[in-house]
């Protein structure tokens, strides 16, 4: 048997995969096991920062792995310490908690908002309202928490607490947030729901509730943050400061972590007991995610912003291409055909995107090089026009 045909008799069969199966790689190139090279546009859905097989970060992670490899959280680790802060002086928070996923962190986040609505709004103050077409993670919780009913299908019952709010629409989010809200919880960028941009007003509006009704903002940044819209966190593009910011995928550089960073209202919700996570805050994934920190610097998330714009200038007005949303590259080009059969035609012809709803989504590495965008965006345009 291959590798396809064992992974489709021993895994259970939750994902759609593409017939791939990589082996190899060096930056932005992946290596099949058919010999191919691929241009990687999507970055294992924004996960690999610097690319496949970067020197940095393995020699990172390589060194702390021949030193301690794990311990219980019952001891002291630098690289965790050191880690949290990084991530403080990145964000303007107070306060870390690691755990090891998306999800994760967004459960963390949710737990402290519903303590802190206990305890600053009175019992029964626990209703968190995050958008539709959000997407927050795959647990129960995280799950309720997302507003697409596509995912609420067959897993009642649900997690209670949380409400809807029609993505931009500053009206209903007023009337939506009560007594009885501790949070809203928003993508500053949606992914998963089509890259959607939250606007200005909507965010300015939320900022102003937020001062009338006493709740929490939750910045869902697993996708959006280290890096990915040319500012550290999407909220900073925004000039605003949610009180939670969540974080996972490319903070990791490919070793999976979440992080929960709280601000000053929310830095001391969470006391002794109240959480935890056996390998949140490993010493070998948070060496690997201080290295990835530490580059993310003032010069590369300008190149993040100038690549963006590189890229959307290079396709609008193109034929069969309709728009580009996104920001940064966190970038999603609706077609005027299927964006399913135009990345499968890509894949055929070296190159890995990806799609989000009815678009064509691209995360590739923060130091994807010009050449390779180029290449890729050619092969795109190519294979949309054979498919108009
Ligand atoms: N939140 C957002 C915005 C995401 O994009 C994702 C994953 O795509 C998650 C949460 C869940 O993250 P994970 O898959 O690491 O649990």
């Amino acid at each position: 048997m291959n590798t396809i045909e064992k992974d489709q008799l021993y895994l259970a069969g939750t994902y759609g995969r593409f017939p791939l199966e990589i082996v190899n790689g060096k930056g932005s190139v992946a290596i099949g096991a058919d010999g191919k090279s691929y241009i990687d546009m999507g970055a294992g859905i924004a996960v690999n920062t610097f690319g496949y097989a970067d020197g940095v970060f393995t020699d990172a992670v390589t060194k702390q792995l021949n030193a301690v490899q794990h311990t219980s959280n019952l001891y002291y680790t630098a690289p965790a310490a050191d880690l949290a802060e990084a991530l403080v002086k990145k964000s303007g928070m107070k306060k870390v908690f690691f755990g090891n996923s998306g999800a994760e962190a967004n459960e963390c986040a949710i737990k402290t908002a519903r303590k802190w609505g206990v305890e600053n709004k009175g019992a029964g103050a626990y209703n968190i309202v995050t958008l539709k077409n959000s997407f927050h993670g795959r647990t129960i919780t995280t799950l309720s928490a997302t507003g697409q009913d596509v995912f609420h299908k067959n897993f009642d019952p649900f997690t209670e607490g949380f409400v809807y709010c029609p993505m931009g629409d500053e009206q209903a989010l007023e009337s939506l947030v009560d007594d009885k809200t501790c949070a809203v919880m928003v993508e500053f960028v949606q992914g998963e729901g089509g890259v959607n941009v939250l606007p200005d007003a909507f965010v300015k509006k939320l900022f102003e509730l937020k001062e009338k009704r006493n709740f929490l903002v939750i910045a869902d940044e697993v996708q959006t943050g280290n890096g990915r819209t040319g500012k550290y966190f999407a909220y900073q593009l925004y000039g605003v400061t949610p009180d939670i910011v969540t974080t996972a995928k490319g903070l990791g550089g490919g070793l999976p972590i979440g992080a929960c960073l709280f601000g000053e209202r929310t830095q001391n919700v969470l006391g002794k007991g109240d959480h935890g996570s056996t390998f949140g805050g490993n010493p070998v994934v948070a060496a690997g995610a201080l290295s990835v920190v530490k580059r993310i610097d003032d010069a590369l998330l300008k190149e993040v912003t100038e690549k963006g714009e590189y890229i959307k200038n290079k396709l609008i007005g193109k034929p069969g291409i309709e728009s580009v949303s996104g920001i940064g590259l966190m970038l999603g080009v609706k077609l005027a055909c299927d964006a399913k059969k135009v990345v499968s035609s890509c894949l055929e012809k070296g190159v890995l995107f990806l799609t989000a709803k009815d678009k064509v989504r691209m995360l590739p590495a923060l130091n994807v090089p010009y050449e390779s965008i180029d290449k890729a965006l050619d092969v795109l345009l190519e294979a949309v026009k054979e498919e108009l």
